[in-house]
């Protein structure tokens, strides 16, 4: 049974029970983050909860709490699940009060849950599966206009992902105007003559921790890179087409619209960031590598 934190607690999910009258329910009012461990390490953390306190900041949501704090709740769950390989989901609303009413509670006591799920054990090789790619539509992007808050109001990226799913497909690129942004849970990448590209930070989408990993890593490698906006019609010139998230790590697409993306299969840039991503990992497992030069890899 796994065990989950809610307000100071650590209790089995089962019991983890939230009031309805919490503005989390009732007004999908809070935010959230999702946070990798592996090897038992909070990958990239100091960056996930920069992202958590700027989320909260950009919906005024006080919350006193250290990055030591923060980090002695995630072990605690990655200890009391007994798990080295995981996903930690933290979510913060503005609490629960006795009436409906838009308004700001004036002191709010905010709503802390986190709950842990496994990941796979790091897997040196790509399977056949990650070989073959995903494959994606185009829609129109229906969501807000604050994509770069991590806001738990997920109605329009279900309802996006789920016409991908109609479709056959694996995932929705979202486009703006003619220019593709990101996907229903990731961030985007293509490859074009050797050059990473990826749209840059606006409120259009979500400032991927993945994302600046997949950049810097990169650059550590000598690989070009590029912050650009895409427009939807050069997804179909590209070499290669990838999404990157926490979970998804990157992952290749290789069908774009019934469009064959590259040879149809990962292409080799994306090989070679999956192998310098998992060599990293296996660093981490090693106890080579706590934290990097800019000691922001792991805590
Ligand atoms: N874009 C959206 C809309 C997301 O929901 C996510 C992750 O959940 C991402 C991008 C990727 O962010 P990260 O790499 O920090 O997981």
């Amino acid at each position: 049974m796994s065990i989950a934190y809610l307000n100071g607690q650590f209790l089995p999910i089962e019991e983890a029970k939230v009031p309805a009258l919490d503005r989390g329910f009732l007004f999908g009012d809070g935010i959230y983050e999702v946070i990798p461990v592996y090897a038992g390490k909070l990958f990239r953390f100091k960056q996930h909860i920069a992202r958590l306190e700027n989320s909260l900041r950009s919906i005024s949501l006080p919350l006193e709490q250290s990055l030591q704090n923060w980090a002695d709740m995630c072990h605690q769950l990655v200890e009391r699940n007994q798990l080295d390989n995981a996903t930690i989901y933290l979510q913060i609303t503005r609490g629960a009060y006795l009436e409906r009413n838009h308004d700001f509670p004036a002191n709010p006591t905010p709503t802390i849950f986190a709950m842990i799920t496994p990941l796979p054990s790091i897997q040196r090789q790509p399977s056949s599966q990650d070989l073959q790619g995903i494959s994606v539509i185009t829609a129109e992007d229906i969501r807000w206009q604050r994509c770069d808050i991590k806001a738990i109001t997920l109605l329009a990226n279900c309802l996006l992902k789920q016409q991908a799913l109609e479709c056959g497909a694996n995932d929705t690129i979202l486009v703006r105007n003619g220019v593709a942004f990101e996907a229903t849970s990731s961030n985007l990448f293509m490859v074009r003559d050797g050059v990473i590209i990826t749209p840059p930070l606006s409120e259009h989408l979500l400032p991927g921790v993945t994302r600046d990993f997949v950049l810097w890593l990169a650059e550590q490698h000598g690989i070009l890179t590029e912050e650009r906006l895409i427009p939807e019609h050069e997804l179909l010139q590209a070499d290669e087409i990838w999404l990157t998230s926490s979970t998804k790590e990157i992952r290749p697409v290789t069908r774009l619209n019934d469009a064959i993306i590259g040879d149809g299969t990962a292409g080799p840039v994306w090989r070679q960031m999956y192998d310098h991503y998992q060599q990293l990992k296996v660093q981490l497992y090693r106890g080579e590598i706590d934290s990097n030069s800019e000691g922001e890899i792991a805590l």
